[in-house]
C-alpha cells in the first residue's frame, strides 16, 4: 500500500485492515463482510432552547454485530460525521475482538461544542438524543451498548441511564444500557480512569520485553524516559498522571487546543490539569516554553509520543519529522495510514490504538457485567464474607452459564473476584490482565510472522482472526 494522498479517517482504517488482510487466508465474501459496517443511523432532532428550535444531527454506527450487544463510546464535537464514526465503529470491533470483550463494535456522535451549551441544556439535548436512539434499540442492554468518549463523561451516561429506565420501567438489566456511569448510579469504581491505566499498562508491558524495547531503539525501563502527550482530557491526563507518579517518566510537553508547553525538566500533570480547568487552556501556565502552534511539539525530540486527543494528527505533513522513537495511539486514529507507512520506513514503534486505548471497553465490560449479574463487584465487609462467598460463586456458575464462551476473565481474575478483593483493586487487577495478555498475543506475531513487521498489523491480524472465527461458528 503506497498512499499519496491523505486517505479519509475511514479510509485509513480500511487501508489499515487491507495490509493485514492481504496476509491472511480468508474465504471469499469474509473479508468484505467483516470490512465493512453493516448499518449508520442519522437522526436529526430539535430541542427548543433560548427561545427557539434548535436542530442537531446524531449517529450511531453499528460496524459488526458477530458477537451482541454491540459498544462503543458517543462523541460530542462539531466536526462529527458519519466517516468518523464508521471508522470509530470499525475500530471497535478489531478492538474489543483483541481484547475479548465479548461485543461487536459501534459508535456514536452528536454534532454539538459541549462547551457551547450549559448542563440543563446539554441534559435537555442528550435525553433526547438517547430517546431517539433507545426507541430504535440503539441503546439496549442486550443490543447496543454506549459509553463516553470524547466530549461525554459520566454525567451524559447517567442521564441515557436515566432516559433508557424511563421508557423501560419493567427491564431489570436496564442499569446495562450504558457504561462509564457514575458510581453511585450502576458505574463501577476505575472506570474513569480506565483509557489511561490501560495506556500506562500498556507502556509497562512493552517494557517487559528487552526485544521490543530495542526494536524502538530505547534501553532501560520507562524512569526517565521523556514523555510527550497530546489532549490533557480524561484519557491524557491520567496517562500522564499514572506514568509520571508511579512509573518515573518526565511529561517534557504537553499539546493542548490553545497550544503547547515545553519543560524539558518535566511538567507537573496535576498542577497543569488545574491551571487549564481554571484559565481554559495552556497559555501563561508560569512554567515550560508556550508555543501557540502546539502541534510543533509532536516534533520535539522525546522518548515516547503519546497523542491522546484527535484522529489524524500525525499525518503525511508532519510524519516525517515525527522524532519520537516510540509512538502510543491513545487516541483513537491519531497516525493515518500515510503516515503510518512513513513511519514505519522509519523504524518508528507504534502501539496501535485498538489495543493501547482498549482500557476503556475492557472497563466497560466489567461494568456490564456488574449491572447484570446484579451483585456488587468487590468486597462487602468481614461478617458477610463467607456467605458473600457462596453466592458469589454460585452466581459466578450462573455467569458462567449465561455468557458461554464470552467469560473470558482469566483464572488469576476469577480468584481475586472469589477471595471478594476491592472493587478497584479487582477492577484494576483485571484490567492489568487483559492489557498483558492482548500484548503476547499482538507480539507472538509481530515477532514470529516473517510478514508481519509491525505491532498494528499484528493487531489487525489477531483481531481479524477472532472476528472471522466467530462469524465461522454463526456458520456463515
Ligand atoms: N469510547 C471508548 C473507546 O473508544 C470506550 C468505549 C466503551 O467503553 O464502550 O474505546
Amino acid at each position: 500500500m503506497t498512499a499519496t494522498k491523505e486517505p479519509t479517517f475511514r479510509e485509513s482504517v480500511d487501508l489499515m485492515f487491507n495490509r493485514a488482510v492481504a496476509l491472511m487466508d480468508l474465504p471469499p465474501g469474509m473479508e468484505e463482510k467483516i470490512r465493512v459496517c453493516n448499518a449508520t443511523y442519522t437522526v436529526r432532532f430539535g430541542v427548543r432552547l433560548r427561545g427557539q428550535m434548535q436542530t442537531f444531527v446524531g449517529y450511531r454506527s453499528v460496524h459488526s454485530e458477530h458477537m451482541e450487544p454491540v459498544k462503543g463510546g458517543i462523541r460530542y464535537a462539531l466536526e462529527v460525521n458519519q466517516d468518523e464514526v464508521e471508522a470509530l465503529a470499525a475500530l471497535m470491533t478489531y478492538k474489543c475482538a483483541l481484547v475479548e470483550a465479548p461485543f461487536g463494535g459501534s459508535k456514536g456522535g452528536l454534532c454539538v461544542d459541549p462547551r457551547e451549551w450549559d448542563e440543563h441544556e446539554l441534559e435537555r439535548i442528550t435525553r433526547r438524543f438517547a430517546y431517539e436512539l433507545a426507541k430504535r434499540d440503539l441503546i439496549h442492554p442486550s443490543q447496543n451498548v454506549p459509553a463516553p468518549d470524547m466530549g461525554t463523561g459520566e454525567r451524559e451516561m447517567a442521564w441515557i441511564a436515566d432516559q433508557y429506565r424511563r421508557m423501560n420501567t419493567t427491564d431489570i438489566n436496564a442499569r446495562a444500557c450504558v457504561t462509564g456511569k457514575p458510581v453511585n448510579a450502576g458505574g463501577i469504581q476505575g472506570r474513569t480512569e480506565a483509557t489511561g491505566r490501560g495506556v500506562q499498562y500498556a507502556l509497562r508491558e512493552f517494557f517487559r520485553h528487552p526485544d521490543d524495547i530495542a526494536a524502538a531503539g530505547l534501553s532501560g525501563s520507562l524512569d526517565g524516559k521523556r514523555v510527550i502527550v497530546q489532549g490533557l482530557g480524561n484519557v491524557g491526563y491520567h496517562a500522564a498522571k499514572f506514568l509520571s507518579d508511579e512509573d518515573g517518566c518526565k511529561i517534557t510537553a504537553v499539546i493542548e487546543r490553545d497550544g503547547g508547553l515545553y519543560d524539558p525538566d518535566g511538567l507537573d500533570v496535576e498542577d497543569l490539569r488545574n491551571w487549564i480547568a481554571k484559565h481554559g487552556g495552556v497559555d501563561g501556565y508560569p512554567s515550560g516554553k508556550y508555543i501557540a502552534d502546539g502541534a510543533k511539539y509532536l516534533e520535539q525530540e522525546c522518548d515516547i509520543l503519546i497523542p491522546a486527543a484527535l484522529e489524524g494528527v500525525i499525518n503525511m505533513d508532519n510524519a516525517d519529522r515525527i522524532q519520537a522513537p516510540l509512538i502510543i495511539e491513545a487516541a483513537n486514529g491519531p497516525v493515518t495510514a500515510g503516515a503510518d507507512e512513513i513511519l514505519r520506513n522509519k523504524g518508528t514503534v507504534i502501539i496501535p490504538d485498538m489495543y493501547a486505548n482498549a482500557g476503556g471497553v475492557t472497563v466497560s465490560y466489567f461494568e456490564w457485567v456488574k449491572n447484570l449479574s446484579h451483585i456488587r463487584f468487590g468486597r462487602m465487609g468481614r461478617r458477610q464474607e463467607e456467605a458473600r462467598h457462596e453466592l458469589i460463586v454460585r452466581e459466578l456458575e450462573k455467569l458462567d452459564d449465561h455468557l458461554g464462551d464470552a467469560w473470558t476473565m482469566s483464572p488469576g481474575f476469577k480468584q481475586k473476584y472469589l477471595r471478594g478483593a476491592d472493587e478497584l483493586e479487582l477492577v484494576r487487577s483485571g484490567l492489568d490482565d487483559t492489557m498483558r495478555t492482548a500484548y503476547q498475543s499482538m507480539r507472538e506475531v509481530w515477532h514470529g510472522r516473517e510478514d508481519c513487521r509491525d505491532l498494528r498489523t499484528a493487531a489487525y491480524l489477531v483481531s481479524i482472526e477472532k472476528v472471522a472465527s466467530s462469524y465461522r461458528a454463526l456458520g456463515l
